[in-house]
């Protein structure tokens, strides 16, 4: 059920707001093996379901009023734990509330905990989790994807009506994808980061996974805006993406396609979505036109060297003394103790290249370079979004793979966002819609990319193809 089936029947009084979260409560019980949920505050979300029904009793509904949502654990929630998934933030608890917690507090949303991710955010597989893994909803051989796959989960497996993700580099996508739901990355500085633990700063975004466009576009509405705490938000104001949601389409609405040759290494069953969801938004009256994405060849090559050089300095905080996990050793080694037992090996390996593209030899070759080349892939975009609505792609090359396929192959596993990075390099709101699936059963995503801040247009157009797929 989506949340705004579940409001017709808060409205009218066929159910209640707490006998809803009893259900998700139930359920995270009973598909406990899936280990979606880092922290589940059972109590708190009752608490706030009753003055959600004293609401709806009352006809003084908010926005989000009875909406229950989980948190990615690297969002912090104050007084809950929070671990980024890490054994050096085992139990730490925050003593704020991040702004779009407040916001969804203020809309009325339900809290129902917090979600497994890989540790940092840094992976695509849930994998290296400090929790465990997380396991996909259709096939626990196979991955959910990640890093916010916990999240991405949640949703799937019907343990909440909505999950909060980061995407740094597809985070919020790629699962998404993966499992069958929609994810949405707004425009960088849309939504506050104020209280997201930092991995790459430049291009991390909070964004939503829901089951329906329409519930994306209510929580988009309740969480973005302006926010003085976190200095790269936007000052500006946004239209309602729900009205937007009702408005006509362009007309005529153009789209970008990538060319077949640019598809090379995807699953046969990809394309074919590919190719099945172009036909539906021609059938919508879409004029599609094949745009060459230039520079794709360094899409992944300038994504990791940015996002291990901002990790490597993000991370440095994690010093085993002001918070955090404190290692058993003598004051010299405390840091390094703490550092060397509490992360673990892929967020090592980040820290490593990323003090290597910094260091003074090889900033020039590596760091400077790759923020020339970031420059090139935003023109890139900002060309092509002059003249189109939105761009279409695949959001995955394949869709989930086994667990441990990629665990000693890191380039492999990192080519798992050959189509998601460059929105983030460049800034640009990108979604991920359900878009069939493969022979096997498996879910397939599709990615609408829009130009800076054309957030409600690409809502708007992503649920025109959500349309054309339930009609
Ligand atoms: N999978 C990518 C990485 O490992 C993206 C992570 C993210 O978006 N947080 O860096």
């Amino acid at each position: 059920m989506t949340y705004h089936q579940d409001r017709f029947a808060f409205n009218d009084g066929s159910t209640t707001v707490r006998e809803k979260l009893d259900e998700f409560l139930a359920r995270i019980e009973e598909r406990s093996a899936l280990n979606a949920f880092i922290t589940v505050d059972a109590d708190g979300a009752r608490a706030r379901s009753a003055e959600s029904d004293e609401r709806f009793t009352t006809g003084l509904m908010r926005p989000l009023e009875g909406m229950t949502i989980a948190v990615k654990d690297n969002i912090s929630v104050r007084g809950m734990r929070m671990t980024c998934a890490s054994k050096i933030l085992e139990n730490f608890r925050p003593v704020y509330d991040a702004t779009i917690i407040e916001r969804l507090n203020n809309a009325g949303a339900v809290i129902i905990g917090k979600t497994n991710m890989d540790e940092f955010a840094m992976g695509s597989s849930n994998e290296t989790s400090a929790f465990g893994p997380v396991l996909h909803p259709i096939d626990p051989t196979l991955v959910p994807g990640g890093s916010s796959g916990g999240s991405a989960v949640s949703v799937a497996a019907g343990l909440c009506h909505a999950a909060l993700g980061s995407d740094t580099g597809g985070s919020i996508r790629q699962p998404a994808a993966f499992c069958g739901v929609v994810g949405f990355k707004p425009t960088y500085g849309t939504v506050s980061r104020y209280g997201l633990t930092a991995f790459a700063s430049s291009l991390d975004q909070i964004g939503t996974f829901t089951r329906t466009v329409e519930d994306t576009a209510a929580v988009f509405d309740a969480i973005c805006g302006h926010d003085p705490m976190d200095s790269t938000s936007a000052p500006r104001t946004y239209p309602s993406s729900i009205a937007a949601l009702t408005d006509p389409l362009p007309d005529p609405l153009r789209i970008g396609v990538l060319p077949e040759s640019d598809l090379e290494g995807c699953d046969h069953d990809v394309i074919l979505a590919y190719r099945a969801t172009i036909e539906r938004l021609r059938a919508l009256g879409a004029t599609i036109n094949e745009v060459t994405l230039p520079h794709r060849d360094v899409w992944i090559p300038t994504y990791f060297i940015l996002a291990t050089a901002e990790a490597s300095s993000n991370l440095a905080r994690f010093d085993g003394v002001r918070y955090g996990y404190r290692a058993e050793a003598t004051s010299e080694d405390v840091m390094v103790a703490a550092r060397t037992q509490g992360f673990g090996t892929e967020v090592k390996r980040r820290i490593m290249l990323g003090t290597y593209v910094l260091s003074s030899g090889y900033y020039d070759a590596y760091y400077t370079k790759a923020q020339q080349a970031r420059r090139l892939i935003s023109e890139a975009y900002a060309s092509i979004f002059a003249s189109h609505h939105a761009m279409l792609m695949p959001t995955t090359p394949t869709t989930a793979f086994e667990r441990g396929a990629k665990n000693n192959d890191p380039v492999a596993m990192w080519l798992s966002d050959l189509f998601t990075v460059s929105a983030n390099i460049a800034g640009i709101p990108a979604i991920s819609i359900p878009s069939g699936s493969d022979a096997k059963g498996l879910p397939i995503g599709m990615q609408l990319q829009a130009g800076m801040f054309q957030d409600a247009l690409l809502l708007r157009i992503a649920a025109a193809v959500e349309a054309s797929f339930a009609g």
